[in-house]
């Protein structure tokens, strides 16, 4: 090792510990040898961590919406709730960008409470706005693994609702097949406990993950959304349309929703209405809009009955 080489401790045992988390990652029984690479990540990563800190301390993170629509009648019944974290510095960056790093870290924590918040304000707002004897418009938000089996996620939720004044019926939560997966018994626990508050539930990206057909008759969930990769093929692919026909007819046959995901063109929501889905999202109907424009969308799109 020449003099230039040589290398502090500190900097020798960060190094060790970089290469340790690199095998931990591979998985059991690894070993890695350290890379300067795996330096320069670690400090991407923590740029990234700490940035997306101050966002969330600053509000720089933003709620978009997306509309539900009823394949019945054309109305808007619901709003998912999508963040945006608006970086001064890189323009609006979308959720996958940042999600995994939230997750990770968990930032998610707090991330999503700051979505919930905001959202369920906007959902009081609509509440108030719509034209007399208009069904309700439920907003949806999203809660990662991390966020669901939090010790106190009940009561993250009963304090927004109660803060909000937001008619629980008026909230969803959309939860993946990851979450109801891991831990079924505390799991099972929790979705009651929420359930008990009155929010609705929804398994977001439905058939996309490990799915187990056990947990859909156990959990007391409101409603299917079928992964967005189905409905894309619909058209074109007898399987993906036998998989949806199939996920309406479980949905109607335990009295849940059926909500079609990624409905991009008026031939695939022309098939999804005759099949008998329920609801669909996607760029067809809008994309996920600032909440200013999807106030004004629903103000157009609600029909008072
Ligand atoms: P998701 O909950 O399944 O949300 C649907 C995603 O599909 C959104 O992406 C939406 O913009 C996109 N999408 C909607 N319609 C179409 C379509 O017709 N075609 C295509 N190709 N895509 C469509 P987005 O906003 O980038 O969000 C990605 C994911 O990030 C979400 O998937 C959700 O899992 C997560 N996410 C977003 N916001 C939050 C949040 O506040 N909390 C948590 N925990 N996760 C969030
Ligand atoms: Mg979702
Ligand atoms: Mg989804």
């Amino acid at each position: 090792m020449s003099g230039s080489d040589r290398k502090e401790p500190g900097q020798l045992l960060r190094e060790a510990d970089l290469a340790m988390y690199r095998a931990k990652a591979q998985g059991k029984a690894r070993y890695a040898v350290f890379e300067e690479e795996m330096d320069e990540k670690a400090t991407r990563r923590l740029d990234a961590e700490n940035r997306l800190r101050r966002a969330i301390r600053r509000g720089d993170l933003t709620v978009h919406y997306q509309p539900k629509v009823s394949l019945r009648n054309g109305e808007v019944v619901g709003m998912e709730a999508l963040a945006r974290w608006a970086d001064p510095e890189r323009g609006l960056v979308p959720p996958c960008d940042f999600i995994p790093l939230a997750e990770e870290t968990g930032l998610i924590v707090p991330m999503g409470e700051q979505v919930m918040r905001e959202a369920c304000h906007r959902a009081a707002t609509w509440c108030d706005e719509g034209p007399p004897g208009c069904e309700p418009v439920v907003v949806w938000v999203n809660l990662s693994p991390r966020q669901f089996h939090r010790a106190d996620v009940v009561g993250q939720v009963c304090s927004v609702l109660e803060e909000t004044g937001l008619d629980p019926w008026c909230l969803g939560l959309e939860i993946t097949e990851g979450v109801v997966m891991d831990d079924a018994e505390s799991t099972i626990e929790t979705l009651k406990r929420l359930k008990a508050l009155g929010v609705r539930l929804a398994i977001d990206d439905f058939g996309k993950g490990y799915s187990s057909l056990g947990y859909v008759k156990r959990f007391p969930l409101d409603c299917l959304k079928v992964d967005r990769s189905f409905v894309a093929g619909i058209r074109e692919h007898p399987e993906d349309l036998a998989i949806v026909h199939a996920v309406i007819a479980l949905g109607r046959a335990l009295g849940m929703a059926v909500v079609a995901e990624g409905v991009e063109t008026a031939d695939q929501l022309d098939l999804l209405r005759d099949i008998g889905c329920d609801q669909g999202q996607g760029y067809h109907f809008a994309r996920p809009m600032p909440a200013g424009e999807a106030s004004a969308f629903l103000a157009a799109h609600r029909d008072p009955g």
